[in-house]
């Protein structure tokens, strides 16, 4: 755990050092969990969104998308249940003065079982070698189901206390475990409490009287609100669905953990409207499609899984996450949610229009039920630098930080380096780019020795390096070098814009999601 604890340092001060993240504010000591992209950052983010917007708007015949505005009218919070049910259980440690989830402390105290479960098993694994039966080992062993009922019985007491917000019970149930805090190590823990997430701002003049309106807190409402909007001009039928990527800003209690959790982040979210009793269905389909979206990028099969969720949304009938193994655990990335008919009727209530659908095929007019996949730019973004980041030790002593990042989601798709500055090697270099420019993300380098061109392009995760030489200016050859392997191959200039289109198309990632 320390060693991941120390790769997930060093990811954070790599992001700044190169350029992806940096601490909003930062000249003024930084804003709390606000974060600016850098050059890039700003480019690898962009490729995520398209990635993702494409997967929807193109390979779906039936989703389409929208851009709907931040500020929206108040009464939409108080009709989707965020201003009165939008909290999180907060509580404090009396000595740190740090504030904690209490449902978060008690996830970490649960996860603790499972490390012991794990360590119990590692160690069988050692003592009994090739034989060893893990599955068999994990069900008969005295110590594994000890603690596995004592991870069931803390999960089912947590449950509960959620499903009935129970805030007592969760606090006694902190207690009853002996979970500390973190930093001071004791147990003085205040009461919990409830705390609204939103943010609230004022709009318009105070002679006229402003109106309290909010920050949104998800994106998914803007496309609610809209849906009858796009479904009558675009003339849908369904199924079908409306995607939208957008900032989405939350006063979170605890805000650790670099762009995990932040308090403006972007969601990239989808709305797929279906016929009621079909919404259960389509939540397996939709979660199918979108687990292969994620392991289309090769970032590790084993790194995915599924958790469903233990206290349902007062929307949903249904819900899961797909988690991310991050450096610091299993984390959520994307939610898939099946919210019924609860926001379309709650609107119609609180808005007195009408946002019924009349299929042709029944015959009958229905408010459509919606499965919701949800996912955070940010996240994503995280998951992938935290995959991608990879320390190598070379043959000759040296270690190498390279990002092995995707080729579609990569900033810098190809540097091209002139060897030398002499011998109108730079401007070979530059005709180079100036064709391949229209394509693909360039940077031109001519500073140091090439070892070390090729480092600063590892560091960012430039797929290839092309190096012009003296062997160029006679035969229009050159080197390409491919991040990954290191190896090198000469080929004619005129070849590189397929090799490298190969390679860093979405089109490739794409046509695996449809496999
Ligand atoms: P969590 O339990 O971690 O607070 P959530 O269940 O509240 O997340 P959702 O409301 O389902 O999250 O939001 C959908 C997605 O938006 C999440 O899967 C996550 O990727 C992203 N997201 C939510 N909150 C944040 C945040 N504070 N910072 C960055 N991304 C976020």
């Amino acid at each position: 755990m320390a060693q991941q604890e120390d790769v997930f340092k060093k990811l954070v001060s790599h992001s700044k050092e190169y350029g992806f993240v940096f601490q909003s504010s930062e000249i003024y000591d930084g804003l709390s969990a606000v974060y600016d992209y850098g050059q890039n950052g700003v480019e690898l983010k962009n490729n995520i969104k398209k990635y993702w917007w494409d997967s929807m708007v193109l390979l779906h015949e039936n989703v389409v998308g929208i851009d709907s505005a931040i500020f929206m009218h108040p009464t939409i919070w108080k009709a989707s249940g965020h201003v009165d049910a939008f909290n999180d259980p907060l509580i404090d440690n009396k000595d740190s003065k740090k504030r904690y989830r209490a449902d978060v402390l008690i996830e970490d105290q649960m996860a603790k079982f499972d490390d012991k479960i794990n360590k119990e098993v590692e160690k069988a694994a050692k003592r009994f070698g090739e034989s060893f039966d893990e599955e068999q080992f994990r069900a008969t062993n005295g110590r594994v189901l000890e603690y596995q009922a004592k991870k069931e019985e803390l999960h089912t007491r947590f449950a509960k206390a959620l499903n009935d917000s129970n805030l007592e019970d969760l606090r006694q149930i902190i207690l009853d475990y002996e979970i500390v805090c973190p930093i001071s190590g004791t147990k003085n823990w205040t009461e919990v409490r409830q705390f609204n997430l939103m943010f609230s701002t004022e709009m318009g003049s105070t002679a006229e009287g402003a109106m309290k309106v909010y920050l949104r807190p998800e994106t998914a409402q803007g496309i609610f609100v809209n849906y009858l909007n796009v479904q009558k001009t675009g003339r849908m039928k369904i199924p079908f669905g409306i995607a939208q990527i957008g900032k989405a800003f939350r006063n979170e209690i605890v805000a650790r953990q670099f762009i995990f959790r932040m308090r403006e982040f972007e969601q990239m979210e989808m709305q797929f409207f279906v016929r009621p009793g079909e919404e259960l269905e389509w939540f397996a389909k939709w979660k199918d499609t979108r687990l292969k979206w994620h392991k289309a990028l090769g970032l590790g099969e084993k790194k995915y899984r599924f958790h469903d969720h233990d206290k349902l949304a007062h929307y949903a009938n249904a819900a899961t996450d797909i988690e991310f193994e991050m450096p610091f655990g299993f984390k959520e990335v994307e939610g898939i949610h099946s919210r019924t008919n609860f926001d379309l009727s709650s609107h119609e209530q609180y808005s007195g229009k009408k946002l019924q659908y009349f299929d042709p095929e029944t015959k009958e007019s229905y408010v459509p039920y919606v499965i919701e996949t949800s996912i955070g730019v940010d996240r994503m973004f995280l998951s992938v630098m935290a995959a991608a980041y990879t320390e190598e030790q070379l043959e000759n002593g040296e270690t190498r930080v390279v990002l092995k990042l995707p080729a579609a989601l990569a900033p810098v798709k190809v540097a091209v380096m002139p060897l030398t500055k002499k011998d109108g090697m730079p401007d070979k270099a530059r005709q180079i780019i100036d064709d391949l420019k229209f394509d693909f993300k360039c940077q031109y380098d001519e500073k140091d020795s090439i070892g070390k061109r090729y480092r600063r392009q590892d560091a960012i995760g430039t797929p290839f390096c092309v190096t012009v030489d003296h062997q160029t200016l006679t035969d229009n050859t050159v080197t390409i070098r491919f991040r990954d392997t290191m190896t090198q191959e000469r080929v004619a200039i005129d070849q590189l814009r397929g090799i490298i289109a190969d390679q860093v198309s979405l089109r490739n990632l794409l046509k695996k999601i449809t496999e």
